[in-house]
């Protein structure tokens, strides 16, 4: 008994050693506390949905709104996503906060309608860890049925660089979740580096235009070039757009007078909690219509 125990605190030492030693460094010492930390605020349920409206700048009226999630942390308060999500990212974490994401979004959406109110298309981020394996098409199958969401209610969203670390990949996940009826959107569109054949193989009905290339419209000369030119690239490739991050009444109209109807920006709203996003649904949504698709963007 006693050899044991001594075997055992010799291998504790050991653990604790390697633990500690010098090829450990302060980066991944705290990734491993950071990733503590996020598996508990997982469980402790302090993780928040915001939801920012998407409207059509022609008519002013909403036609869907985007999922953006937030860390109410106990001491710290309100942490925005880029503080976590890349952590979550490398750990792996991001597949059951997606997962949860995706649940509360839709269970939030589907009482919505189930209130005769009309919140228009529910976008969901999602991280490309989730193209890998074969897991990810079950789960939004029976999580679309477990919550009795409509997959015509629903866009998910995904970055073009995320895409583009693994095309093949990306192209077979992505079509069976457009089989499904799922509408598909590329985020952060123009930072990504994807070539016009990749674009054209992808099964994708949406690009949002990146807020790096809105910021400084109507005035820098590159970023009124660049997002002539995904416009132009969208309507050949047939595809809708969405501006993302227009703050201004010139950006808006320089993006309609150019072709992009679909705006997601501060200055139609910020990105809002439950209870303000209803309010603006009752505000700034169009009527119920019987056909879901008609009003999907
Ligand atoms: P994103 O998906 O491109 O979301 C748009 C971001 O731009 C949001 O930041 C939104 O608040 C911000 N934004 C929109 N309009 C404006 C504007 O007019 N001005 C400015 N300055 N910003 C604007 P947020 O909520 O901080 O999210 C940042 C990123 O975090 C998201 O970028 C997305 O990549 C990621 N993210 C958020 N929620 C989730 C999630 O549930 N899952 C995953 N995988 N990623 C998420
Ligand atoms: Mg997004
Ligand atoms: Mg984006
Ligand atoms: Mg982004």
């Amino acid at each position: 008994f006693a050899d044991s125990a001594m075997y055992k605190a010799k291998d504790e030492g050991r653990d604790n050693f390697q633990f500690y030693s010098s090829d450990m460094t302060d980066k991944a010492l705290e990734l491993i506390l950071m990733e503590a930390n996020l598996r508990q605020a997982l469980e402790k349920n302090e993780f928040i949905i915001y939801f920012q409206p998407i409207t059509n700048a022609k008519t002013n009226r909403l036609v869907g709104l985007e999922s953006l999630i937030r860390w109410m942390h106990p001491e710290k308060g309100l942490i925005p996503p880029d503080k976590f999500i890349p952590l979550a990212e490398e750990t792996g974490l991001i597949i059951p906060i997606d997962q949860w994401v995706m649940k509360q979004a839709m269970l939030q959406v589907v009482d919505w309608y189930k209130e005769g109110l009309n919140p228009g298309l529910l976008s969901l981020n999602m991280s490309s860890l989730q193209l890998k394996g074969d897991e990810f098409i079950p789960f939004i199958e029976d999580l679309l049925k477990s919550t009795n969401c409509n997959p015509e209610w629903i866009q998910i969203e995904i970055t073009e660089s995320q895409i583009m670390k693994k095309p093949e990949e990306a192209i077979s996940i992505l079509n069976q979740v457009s089989a499904l009826g799922i509408t598909l959107a590329i985020d952060d569109f123009g930072t990504g580096f994807s070539s016009l054949s990749q674009l054209k193989r992808l099964p994708i009905d949406k690009l949002k235009i990146d807020r790096s290339f809105v910021k400084e419209l109507p005035n820098d000369e590159e970023d009124v070039a660049i997002s002539k030119a995904i416009i132009a690239l969208a309507k050949t490739l047939d595809l809708h757009l969405i501006a993302e991050g227009a703050e201004t009444i010139e950006q808006v109209n320089f993006l309609m007078n150019h072709g992009c109807d679909y705006i997601q920006g501060y200055y139609f709203s910020k990105p809002l909690p439950q209870k303000e996003m209803r309010e603006y649904i009752i505000k700034h949504s169009q009527q119920i219509i019987e056909n879901t698709k008609n009003f999907v963007i």
